[in-house]
């Protein structure tokens, strides 16, 4: 006799929440129950995620997330410093630095970073809109603020090169950054200092 296990419609639904990063076989299992008992209770959830990609989408310009229709509050912003962008893995990363309250130029999202293990090549990531930018507009200074573990170095080295054969002046935030970690690591203060101890590259 094979071994009991849930119908296949909720074992697929399992599987499709355990694909989902952060997520264990366990707290999967336990969050599709929860919805498979809630009712009524998941539709707002359920209109929440068909809205998602129709009205969500990544700006042309800088990569953060915009509703549909609506201009970039960043790029758009006549507040901000079109001469200085600040280069970030995640869209994310984007609202940590806007709260650390260190930063008014323009951002660019990298949409993640260089891995020869994960496969993920310069042609994967937002460099060409990047340097598109660089040509089309008066920047002076491009902060790269990219984590300091290993992907994150070789990301922000091989951008370095690139950048400075463009002729802008290339800093790396520096003081404070804990050792092999990421921008979601770092605490609003932290952040602020070493956006402000950037070193030149
Ligand atoms: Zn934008």
């Amino acid at each position: 006799m094979p071994a009991l296990d849930y119908p296949p419609p909720l074992q697929r639904m399992i599987a499709q929440v355990k694909a989902l990063p952060g997520l264990g076989p366990r707290s999967a299992e336990r969050l599709v129950l929860w919805l498979l008992q809630s009712g009524g209770r998941i539709e707002p959830l359920v209109d929440a995620l068909e809205n998602l990609h129709h009205r969500v989408h990544a700006c042309p310009e800088c990569g953060f997330y915009i509703e549909q229709g609506q201009d970039c509050s960043l790029c758009h912003s006549p507040k901000r410093d079109a001469c200085l962008i600040c280069v970030v893995e995640q869209a994310a990363d984007v609202l940590r630095l806007e709260r650390s309250g260190a930063f008014t130029g323009l951002y660019h999202v990298l949409g993640g970073k260089l891995s020869p293990l994960d496969n993920v090549t310069p042609e994967d990531l937002r460099i060409q809109p990047l340097l598109d930018r660089l040509r089309a507009a008066a920047v002076q200074e491009v902060i790269l603020a990219m984590g300091s573990d290993v992907e994150g170095e070789a990301t922000a080295s091989y951008l370095s090169d690139l950048l400075r054969a463009e002729g802008v002046a290339v800093s790396r935030l520096a003081q404070g950054m804990p050792a092999g970690g990421g921008l979601d690591h770092v605490d609003e203060l932290t952040l602020y200092q070493a956006l402000h101890g950037r070193r030149r590259l």
